[in-house]
């Protein structure tokens, strides 16, 4: 069996790039599921695979086992088809959602793909790159890849030069983008609406431009980093440095009026200490909680982690002002033609608005760690 470059998990926080084996449809594709050869499935070349914040939680999390694949986002060439796939071909380009889902269970049919209930012995739901607990599916960051279910998973971009020409927009349809734009649906942005983000990561930056593209009146972004908060700036979007003063003072000054309609925590559990010793995990979830107005919702594509640690959630100011809250991976297929259309043939320029940076597949280790040190970029990877 040939061998290929990947990203992999080293040790604790920190990734690398070494050769491993080549992916192919003949075995397994993860522990506990398909113990036979993945007819369904295609291998895909890899044209860009971008650099995660959930990554980070992987790094830092108890799931990985070192020399394991990372990454879950991925744009690339069909190169091999299954013999039971009927829709995608060899030469296709296409976008690959972060959900491995078989497209067959009863949430795969209701559209709910990011809690399928066949590709993960664990519990619903399954990721490439993120270890047993996700399903054990092999990461995407890597020259190639093999992508399960394939005829239900991939969305095929419609004209493969053009995808080409725009592959920094395109990249962002596997996770960031589906996953702003459905924050902010869950979040009732319309036009019209004041909308406060917590987080000016890549997650943050496409949610605004969710927001923006719902016809939002005003979009804050709130953080600590200044490198983010000025590039959000640059983009069009109001930042709110943290650091400095109150979050509705911020709010009023820009809007007029001291809450928002909606908000939505791009930040997750916070693991940083940015915001000072003694924060609850939950500080940004309740700074966006403090300052959407009654009736309003609250939408949180921010990872928290299950089971039965505290988080420091005020749940008293969420009934006192009826707010609605959702959460939870974000079900990325539901929303890539939609998105794709609006990058293709709207002139939505994601890239730009995320930071969105090629990098050489190669240098993988340096931006991870230039990302984990925040730097106000969304790297992806380029074979
Ligand atoms: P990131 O770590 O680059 O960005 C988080 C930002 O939050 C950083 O800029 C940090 O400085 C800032 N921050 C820290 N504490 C803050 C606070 N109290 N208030 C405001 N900002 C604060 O990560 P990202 O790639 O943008 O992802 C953001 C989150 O979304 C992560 O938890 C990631 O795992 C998650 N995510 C969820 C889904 C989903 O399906 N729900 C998909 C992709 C990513
Ligand atoms: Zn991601
Ligand atoms: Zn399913």
């Amino acid at each position: 069996m040939g061998t290929q470059t990947a990203v992999v998990y080293a040790e604790p926080g920190r990734a690398e790039v070494r050769e491993v084996p080549l992916p192919s449809l003949d075995v397994r594709p993860a522990p506990g599921v398909l113990p036979r050869r993945c007819d369904h499935g295609v291998i895909i070349r890899t044209l860009a695979t971008g650099v995660c914040g959930s990554d980070q939680h992987t790094l830092h999390g108890p799931g990985a086992a070192p020399g394991m694949v990372l990454g879950h986002e991925l744009t690339g060439i069909v190169t091999e088809v299954g013999r039971d796939v009927e829709r995608v071909s060899v030469g296709d380009v296409c976008s690959v959602p972060f959900n491995v889902a078989c497209g067959r269970c009863a949430n795969c049919r209701s559209g709910l793909t990011s809690h399928c209930l066949s590709v993960n012995p664990a519990r619903p739901g399954g990721t490439y790159g993120m270890g047993e607990g996700f399903g054990g599916w092999c990461g995407l960051q890597a020259e190639f890849a093999l992508v399960p279910y394939a005829d239900f998973n991939l969305y095929v971009l419609p004209d493969a030069d053009q995808a080409g020409e725009r592959l920094l927009d395109v990249a962002l349809l596997g996770d960031v983008l589906p996953t702003g734009y459905h924050a902010a649906l869950n979040a009732r942005v319309r036009p019209g609406s004041t909308v406060y983000i917590a987080g000016a990561g890549p997650v943050g930056l496409a949610c605004a431009a969710a927001c923006r593209l719902l016809g939002a009146a005003a979009v804050l972004i709130g953080d600590f980093n200044t490198e983010r908060l000025a590039h959000a700036r640059t983009v069009g979007f109001e930042p709110v440095d943290l650091s400095r003063g109150d979050l509705a003072d911020a709010v009023a000054e820009i809007t007029g009026r001291r809450h928002v309609d909606a908000g939505i925590d791009c930040v997750g559990a916070s693991a940083s200490g940015l915001d000072g010793e003694g924060t609850p995990p939950a500080a940004a979830f309740n700074d966006v909680v403090s300052v959407v107005g009654p009736g309003g919702a609250v939408a949180v594509p921010g990872v928290y982690p299950g089971g039965g640690a505290p988080l420091g959630v005020r749940l008293g100011g969420i009934w006192s002002k009826a707010l609605t809250v959702t959460s939870g991976a974000t079900p990325a297929r539901r929303y890539q033609d939609e998105l794709a259309r609006a990058v293709l043939l709207g002139g939505f320029d994601a890239g730009k608005i995320v930071g969105a940076t090629a990098v050489p597949l190669a240098q993988a280790g340096d931006a991870y760690a230039r990302f984990a040190a925040g730097a106000g970029r969304k790297f992806i990877l380029v074979p």
